[in-house]
Order: structure tokens, then sequence, then C-alpha cells
């Protein structure tokens, strides 16, 4: 039932983590234990559609249900969904109740609300706030990594080191990346590292200087270790914006997110602590781009290096605090759908093989340049997303002439090349390649699920607590409450 293996992965690596979380980690902490190592996992527009859609998704295809099942008999949760504390944060900030991923992460990591788009300053910009990840790598001498499936100099891993008043500061971001003295990086390529007009000392260039190697493959990261002191981790394989690649387009050779957790426990370990920063920022791209599919495999990813810390937590039951959190909904995601009512067939995005961005870059692209028919075009979209333009009517893939009427329109547009503009079409594609955009649209609500935006949404997210000082993370409280109950429970000012 599986469509590939990386799926059987994620349901091995699920049953592990949820056998070894059922031994050591229920209510193995006091309240008043203070942990010596820290995980703290973000899913980027993580919010509870984007992990009960990839739980729901989990039982649908387990159960092996086809497309003509209307019933699941249940869902498979993710590890992180059975920690022992489940708390909730509200996510608005100073500019609005759908905030961006800079302004959440500054409350997250230094408990100040600020507008969206600032990293670590208050609203007059004028003020800078340290991050939790300092005060511990200062004042307690910890070590400190910093992880994420999107660029290292992206808003959330930077709210971790940086203080700008833009979050589009790439090379300054990348300036205090090295000064921030942290030791271990890893992730999707640093955006800008020349500078915004490429004419500035590279970042990569001036990382020995400052004590850091940077490390560019697969191989040479395998060789890693403590002993090699600072380290920054470009992934190998970089694919869209230079981030990591979605998992639904990963090769199953390359290293996923979890590898790189691995490795920076690797590299972290020691006897005072660590705090280890793990972003999974590619479940908010395909959200805002409404590709269901993609997030559903991103969250999995995330749910894989998670499971990552659950193995390093059960050998260091009584000092490991692990947290997984969001920072905002993205795209307002929803199970269910006007056009299939009660009914969902989660099952079917098992069907799409490729992300919409990888469709974009490896089909669309070439449409255009040899003028494909809609024809062979429907060939390309029934292999890689499943949807059928002819077949049995039971079969929920098979596309309805009203569903045929929108692909059509969607690959007349795309195939025109003209801008798509005004409110219709702007509600109908986003900002997106028309036909990539309607095509996932089309499999999602097959699906039976939904997105109500193509921006960040307003729900509140879910704070997952498990191991030393897990109970202070009970409840329903603001997301700078987040860092107030970190800094309180670790002890730094
Ligand atoms: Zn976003």
């Amino acid at each position: 039932m599986f469509h590939s293996k990386k799926g059987k992965s994620h349901i091995l690596a699920l049953t592990m983590g949820a056998l070894m979380l059922a031994a050591p980690m229920t209510g193995m902490a006091r309240a008043d234990e203070t942990p010596r190592y820290v995980f703290l996992f973000i899913g980027d527009g993580m919010s509870y559609p984007q992990f009960q859609a990839a739980s729901d998704y989990l039982g649908a295809v387990r159960d092996g249900r086809g497309t003509d099942d209307k019933i699941l008999d249940g869902n498979e949760y993710l590890s992180f969904m059975k920690f022992p504390v489940a708390g909730s944060a509200v996510t608005y900030d100073s500019t609005s109740f759908c905030p961006d991923s800079a302004s959440t992460a500054t409350s997250i990591s230094t408990g100040h609300k600020t507008y969206s788009g600032v990293i670590n300053m208050d609203e007059g910009l004028t003020r800078k706030y340290e991050s939790i990840a300092e005060k511990l790598h200062r004042q307690k001498g910890w070590k400190v990594g910093i992880i994420t499936s999107v660029n290292l100099n992206h808003a959330t891993p930077a709210a971790f080191y940086a203080h700008q008043p833009s979050r589009n500061n790439y090379y300054e971001i990348g300036e205090e990346m090295l000064n921030s003295g942290f030791e271990y990086f890893a992730g999707g390529a640093l955006l800008k590292p020349a500078g915004p007009d490429g004419d500035r000392a590279s970042i990569y260039d001036l990382a020995p200087g400052r004590g850091y190697r940077i490390i560019r493959t697969q191989a040479d990261a395998e060789k890693v270790s403590a002993a090699d002191g600072k380290v920054i981790l470009v992934d190998e394989h970089l694919a869209d914006s230079d981030a990591m690649a979605y998992e639904n387009d990963r090769d199953g050779d390359n290293w996923a997110l979890a590898d790189y957790v691995r490795k920076g426990i690797e590299v972290l370990d020691n006897d005072r602590g660590f705090f280890m920063m793990v972003e999974g920022g590619k479940i908010d791209w395909a959200c805002h781009a409404n590709d269901a599919g993609s997030t559903i495999h991103d969250t999995l990813a995330l749910a894989d290096a998670v499971d990552v810390a659950i193995e390093f937590a059960s050998k260091h039951p009584d000092e490991t605090l692990i947290l997984v959190t969001g920072d905002h909904e993205t795209g307002g995601l929803t199970i269910g759908f006007a056009g299939t009512d009660y009914d969902t067939y989660m099952a079917n995005l098992a069907n799409q093989k490729i992300s919409y961005a990888r469709y974009d870059s490896d089909y669309v692209a070439g449409y255009r340049k040899n003028n494909t028919s809609f024809d062979d075009v429907l060939k390309d979209v029934e292999k890689l997303f499943g949807l059928k333009a002819e077949g049995d009517k039971e079969d929920t893939l098979v596309l309805t002439d009203w569903e045929m009427k929108k692909l059509r329109a969607a690959y007349d547009k795309t195939m025109s090349g003209a801008k798509v503009s005004g409110q219709e079409e702007y509600l109908l594609y986003g900002t997106y390649e028309p036909l990539s955009v309607t095509i996932t649209h089309l499999l999602n609500n097959k699906s039976g699920i939904n997105f109500a935006s193509y921006a960040h949404t307003g729900l509140p997210v879910a704070v997952f607590a498990s191991g030393a000082g897990q109970e202070k993370f009970e409840g329903f409280y603001d997301n700078t409450a987040i860092y107030a109950k970190m800094a309180d429970l670790l002890g730094v000012k």
C-alpha cells in the first residue's frame, strides 16, 4: 500500500518511537528536575490540522483502504502525539492574529511579542532580545545546535541567534550566525551569502576565520565528530530556494532531517548540557502552496527527527526534555471538504509521487518549452498524482466534468505564461503555477481535505512535552510563555 520505501520507514520509526516512549518516558520526571539536554522541535506552519492529517493519512494507508472505502478504522499516532503532556499556545503577534515566523519564533525564543518580520527586536526596532539559546550558551556553557530543513538564515533558525529589524537581512543574519559561537548548524544553504547584490565577502568564506568548518557533502558530514569543533553542515542535495528537498522528493539515500539530528547529538553531547532547535520548515512551504501530500510527508519527517531525540532520551531519562510545537498554522488546512461532506479518502494522497515544487521544475517548465498537449499532461497527472481523466465513476480519483474544466483552464493559464491577476485568479491559484496548484487542490479535495488560505492563519499550536520538567507545559497559554517556562525550568535570566 505504501508508495515508497520512505513511507515504510516512517511506520517503523513511529513504532520504535512509541515503544521507547512507553517505557522510560512516561511519568519518569518530577517537576523539580532540571534537564541538561533540551530538544525544541518547531514544525513551521504546524498546528493541529497538520499533524492530525499526517496521523489520519498513516492510518488510512496502514489499513489498506482503497478509494471506494468510506470508513477508516483509525489513525496512526505520531510518537510526539503520545507525549505525556500536551499544551496549547496562542500565536498572534504585534501585527496580526495571523502572525509570521519571525515574530512567533521571537516569542518562543525570547518571550516577547513583536511585529511580523522582526527577529528578536522590540516594536521600536531599537532593543535587542537575547534568545534562550544564547542565554544557555553564555550563562550555562551549554553547547547549541540549530537545524532546519530550509535555509540556515531563514526566520525561524535566525530567531535563536540573530537580532534584526527585518527577516530579509539575510547577510546580517549570516554574520550573526558566525558570531553566535554555537557549535552545530545543519540544514539548507544560506540565502544571499554574499549580500543582496552579491558583492560582499561570502559568509562561507568568512566562516573559517570565525572558527567554523563548512561541510558541503554527505560523505564529509558522515565523518564529522565532536572533535571537529564548530561546524556548519549544508545539505548536499539542495532543492527549491536552496532548502533541503521536500520529503516527498527525497532520494532514500540522502540525509533526512532525522540524520542531521543524529549527527547533532554526536557533535553536541557533553556533560554540561546542550540545547538543540530543529525546524521542519517545509511543512509551512507546502501549506502555502496548498500541497497537502508534501505537508504530510514533511510532518512525518519531523516526527522521524523527534524519534531520534526520543531514542537519546531513553538513555538519559532523568535529564532530557523534548518539546514539539509549531510557530503558527499555515494554509487553513482542514480535514473535511464540502465536496465530500463527511467522507474522507486520505489514502488517495499516497498517489502523489512528487511535490508541487518538483513538478514545477521538472515538468511544467518543459511543457511550456515543448508546447505539450493537454492530453500528454493528463498522462503525467495520472502517473504523478493519481488523478484520472476517465474511468469508473465510483473511483474517487476520476475527475468529474467540472474538475476537468478547472484543470483545463489552469493548463491554459500556465501554458500562456501570463501573470496571475485579479481576485478570481488569486483565489484559484495564489502566487503559484496555475496548473500545479490546481492539481494539488483537486487531489486534496478528492482526499476529503481542503485549504482556506495561501498564508498563515490564527489557529493555536500544540506544545507537546516529554521528560524532565514536562509538567510545566500543561495548559493553554500564550506563545511567549513557552520561553518563560523554558527559562524558569533551566534557570537562566
Ligand atoms: Zn510561512
